[in-house]
């Protein structure tokens, strides 16, 4: 027996039930396939979540998209690896217990290193699983046999030993670097831990004498305790105020160094009084500024933001109380020459909300140079493609301004810096195994250094690694370079430069299976080194006023509560059917409700088809095995009537239509065209046409059997054609056309739909157009004319063209239902004169109908009409007259433009005439 579909349409259960199954039927899990494989391969890996993430709109377009491309080409025959996991995201998880402890009233730093990594791994196995539970609840197609976590021993192992080889090969150095320091923490936080605030404050202006002279520069700060490691003056070497003074020196107020005056574009001649104060050890752009001018680096604070002994008489001071005491100190010995009220941004911890000090500290870098080379030259030759194309400049431009990649965390959390320091030398040994004795001095007080790595270093290395490197793996012969990474902008260096940075640094020289690369279609690159072949950036998703989402706003629309309301068919659909390349989406949940409505059509069709298949004859349902090879069109169907050729010719057109533009990552023409064909065409128009050859008792029973069956068949293609975007409702629906259960376990592995040249056949489409012109004119009249709907009404029909009079005719039956007419005469002359009739280019119709018109609106409704058809010929003037337009065209394009002009000419005829008739004015 078929499993029946229940009568409500409810996609919380079926979903969930789904889910489940895809899940325990093992369907998405990918064995290595042997050597000798000749099937095409497709590997995408999924940007891996924090493993403190919960889903967000972002999320959900990034993994809708991303099924969908990884469903088709499941359907398509190409052996489908998604590889799922989940990042340790230092900073962020280890906050995130932070936290914890603070309620417990503990402190990490009095836990000590070991107790508490315990304890984030206590709360990893316990929360940590909650982001792939929402994937999962998504139907995210992955490999769950494969899932890693960034912290998993193998791949810990291999980020060992990515960091000692590029230390080896001398691209790894130790340096001094600024950083976002929160002094309560007492760690280094990243720019996304740190909240900015706009404050009333002051700015300060004091002035520098000029060493040998009676002069001063006035510099302006709103930090005046950092003056005390100030290392230079800086001037715009095109600021004309100071040229007299380049290469002097000025003496530094409290201090009583003689600092230079240096000339770089860190100084705005418009701001202030043009000159700045330059502190490397204390400000990021001074510390760049420094870099380029050989400054010293003179750190003034602790690591609690106390004065140290740099500072002078200032040591031991708090920040802000050196502030006062400096204050008052220039004040008095007249370097202070203005105090003003001033708006400033303040960086703050984001957690504590300690103001952040920018701090110099000594940090781990990657020479990003080598690598950067070989990245840039991967996407400048198209070994990678980026698309849309403009993240390919913006990727290019990026590697050309590349800086060397600070590496290094102050984190308990993470993978831990293979380097240990010689308590009796000082020696630095990097190793691969944890060393025993010095090697300079034979001591054996080894320290690890405390930092851990970038988190963004380890899943840098994701595409090898999850492949099994650095052993050598048949995994990474048929799986790398993966085929696709689809991802947000904002990801773009930190992520996916870095990929391509490592991929094409440590799998050099590595070849892809020959036989898998060639049947991949993949024939034609000649670097195997790279992540992947292509890279899609996807948009943004706004709220539905195009604003961004955001918390403070308060418009953040959630997921998961969407899907709750409407189901997760819906939600896709919205995402995908907005998600033009390139375009930020205007979330709106009005769609997402249409999406539903859109399932549910699908959903009462079904149930339609089989109350009338069980009814026409049992065991009409295909059986066992159907649709289990690839085929291309609709295989079974037997187009006997015009509205038979008509749905089979649109089927394998829009089959076409989405085929290519999932080929080309276009979403939103995939998501619409299924859209109306599945709705407009089959449910609205198909359906109903069919019925009275579903009814026996009205016509033979062989002839029900073969609508049926060409019913279901048609069904069955285009819930294939949909599986991708909808997964659940297809499934289930699909599942319960077999009578058994079917050789296949799940329509996610039957073949998608191909189109098939010979099912396209214009003259149904051209037939089936002015019979649906015909049935709406006739609606639209009734409507004009205030029928009431139960009423039958007669109608006259003139057309010039004997062919059209004949498919009116033999179609009589399905105008007389569907527009409720009882009797079509045809007549041999215009109709158009008369009132209560329309006219188009293949045909007048008349509505028999005793109700006098109101000629006022009916003048409004053709003067509306006439000025659409002259805008209509106007552009296609245009385009006839545009040479550029006519060399480019394909000659049926043009053949029917022109057409097109002729007959709109027509209508416009008939509809002037009309028009005098009438009196209108
Ligand atoms: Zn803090
Ligand atoms: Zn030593």
């Amino acid at each position: 027996m078929p499993h029946e579909l229940p009568k409500a349409y409810e996609p919380g259960a079926i979903e969930k039930r789904w889910a489940d199954y895809w899940i325990q039927e093992k369907l998405f899990s990918v064995p290595t396939p042997p050597p000798g494989e000749t099937r095409p391969v497709f590997t995408l890996l999924l940007p891996p979540p924090n493993v403190t993430g919960r889903l967000h709109m972002g999320h959900m377009l990034n993994q809708t998209q991303m099924d969908i491309i990884v469903r088709w080409h499941r359907m398509r025959g190409f052996i489908t690896l998604w590889l799922p996991g989940t990042d340790h995201a230092g900073i962020a998880t280890q906050m995130m217990v932070e936290k914890q402890l603070e309620k417990e009233g503990k402190k990490r730093r009095e836990m000590g290193r070991e107790k508490f990594m315990e304890r984030v791994w206590e709360w990893k196995r316990e929360y940590g699983g909650a982001i792939l539970d929402q994937m999962k609840r998504l139907g995210a197609s992955v490999d769950w046999d494969r899932e890693y976590f960034t912290m998993d021993d193998n791949l810990s192992h291999a980020v060992r030993e990515v960091f000692v080889r590029l230390y080896e090969e001398g691209l790894i150095y130790r340096g001094n670097y600024i950083v976002n320091w929160c002094p309560w923490h007492e760690t280094a936080i990243s720019d996304l831990e740190v909240k900015h605030e706009e404050v009333a404050g002051k700015l300060w202006e004091i002035r520098y004498p000029v060493v040998g002279s009676s002069q001063f520069i006035t510099v302006a700060t709103t930090r005046p305790e950092t003056m005390l490691g100030d290392t230079a003056i800086a001037v715009n070497p095109k600021d004309e105020r100071y040229t007299h003074l380049h290469g002097k020196k000025v003496l530094l107020p409290l201090m009583n160094r003689e600092i230079p005056i240096i000339t770089d574009e860190l100084a705005q001649p418009e701001f202030g009084t043009g000159a700045v104060k330059v502190t490397p050890a204390h400000d990021p752009n001074d510390f760049e500024a420094g870099k380029r001018h050989n400054l010293p680096e003179i750190n003034v604070m602790d690591e609690h933001a106390h004065m140290n002994q740099n500072a002078g008489a200032y040591a031991g001071l708090d920040r802000f109380e050196a502030r006062k005491r400096v204050l008052h100190d220039l004040r008095e010995q007249g370097f202070l020459v203005a105090e003003k009220d001033y708006t400033l941004s303040i960086g703050k911890c984001d957690r504590c909300g300690t103001i952040i000090e920018p701090r110099l500290s000594e940090q781990w870098f990657i020479k990003i140079k080598p690598l950067a080379d070989r990245a840039r030259e991967a996407v400048e030759t198209d070994e990678i493609t980026i698309v849309p194309e403009n993240y390919r400049t913006i990727y290019l431009n990026w590697m050309n301004n590349i800086h060397d990649w600070c590496v290094s965390r102050q984190l308990w959390w993470g993978h831990r810096i293979p380097a240990w320091t010689c308590g009796s030398c000082k020696e630095v040994i990097v190793a691969r195994e944890t060393p025993s004795k010095c090697p300079k001095c034979d001591g054996s007080k080894l320290e690890q250094v405390p930092d851990v790595l970038d988190t963004w270093f380890s899943s840098g290395l994701l595409p090898f690694t999850t492949l099994g490197w650095p052993e050598k793996t048949r995994d990474q012969a048929v799986f790398y370079p993966t085929t696709l990474l689809i991802t947000a902008y904002e990801i773009l260096f930190f992520w996916v430069a870095r990929m391509i940075m490592f991929g094409c640094h440590f799998m050099q020289g590595h070849e892809q299976d020959g036989a898998i690369k060639k049947a991949s279609g993949w024939a034609n690159k000649k670097n195997d080194s790279v992540p992947f072949r292509e890279v899609y950036i996807h948009a943004l998703v706004r709220d539905a006023e195009r604003q961004k989402m955001s918390k403070t706003k308060g418009n953040v629309v959630d997921p998961l509560d969407v899907i709750e309301r409407f189901g997760t068919d819906a939600t896709r659909f919205t995402l995908a059917s907005m998600a033009a390349p390139g375009t930020d989406i205007a979330f709106n949940e009005s769609r997402t409700e249409g999406y539903r409505a859109f399932a549910n059509k699908i959903w009462n069709a079904a149930r339609f088809m089989f109350m009338n298949v069980d009814r026409v004859e049992p065991g009409l349902r295909p059986g066992d095995g159907r649709g289990v090879r690839p085929y291309a069109g609709v295989a079974g169907f037997r187009a006997v009537a015009l509205e038979d050729r008509w749905i089979l010719s649109r089927f394998n057109r829009v089959t076409a239509n989405v085929n290519e533009a999932l080929a080309t990552y276009r979403f939103h023409e995939a998501a619409n065209s299924i859209y109306d064909f599945f709705w407009g065409e089959f449910c609205d128009w198909y359906l109903e046409l069919i019925k009275p050859r579903l009814n026996i008792e009205g016509t033979d029973k062989s002839a029900a059997k073969i609508a049926c069956t060409n019913l279901v068949n048609l069904f069955d293609a285009s819930l294939r054609l949909l599986h991708p975007v909808m997964p659940f409702i297809t499934e289930e629906i699909w599942q319960a056309i077999y009578d058994e259960k079917p050789t296949l376990k799940s329509i996610a592995l039957a073949p998608y739909p191909q189109a098939d040249e010979k099912q396209v056949d214009l003259a149904s489409e051209t037939g089936m157009a002015i019979l649906q012109d015909l049935v709406v004119n006739i609606r639209n009249l009734r409507a004009e004319l205030k029928v009431e709907p139960k009423t039958k009404v007669s109608i006259e029909v003139f057309a010039h063209e004997s062919e059209i009079r004949a498919m009116v005719e033999h179609n009589r039956g399905a105008v007389e239902r569907l527009a409720n007419v009882e009797k079509i005469t045809f007549v041999g002359r215009s109709l158009a004169k008369l009132a209560g009739s329309r006219s188009t280019a293949r045909f007048d119709v008349h509505v028999i109908y005793e109700r006098k018109i109101d000629v006022v609106s009916e003048c409004a409704r053709l003067k509306k009409e006439l000025d659409r058809l002259e805008k209509g010929i106007g552009s296609g003037l245009r385009q006839l007259g545009n040479e550029q337009f006519l060399a480019k065209a394909p000659q049926t394009v043009v053949d029917n433009l022109r057409k097109q002009q002729q007959e709109l000419a027509v209508l416009k005829e008939k509809t002037v005439s009309k028009l005098k008739e009438l009196g209108c004015n």
